[in-house]
């Protein structure tokens, strides 16, 4: 039988509103891959999808938006 020991340490984690967020968009055509790469705003991230859904014919993106946070503690 194996024993562990724990130890619990109170940590919070906050977001970093100094940092900014990322946004991103990614064709979901089977096969494709095109993916904008990060973007400053959505709007950006947006119009690349647009760009490649006329280009392409592809009509589904998945987007994301990534953000920073700390943990202190
Ligand atoms: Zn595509």
């Amino acid at each position: 039988m194996t024993r562990s020991v724990f130890r619990f340490v109170p940590l919070t984690i906050r977001t970093d509103e100094a940092s900014e967020a990322l946004w991103a968009a990614f064709c979901e055509a089977s096969g494709c891959g095109w993916e904008s790469g990060p973007a400053a705003t959505a709007e950006a991230a947006d119009m690349g999808a647009l760009r490649h859904a006329g280009a392409t014919g592809h009509r589904r993106f998945r987007r994301t938006v990534t953000g920073w946070a700390d943990v202190t503690g």
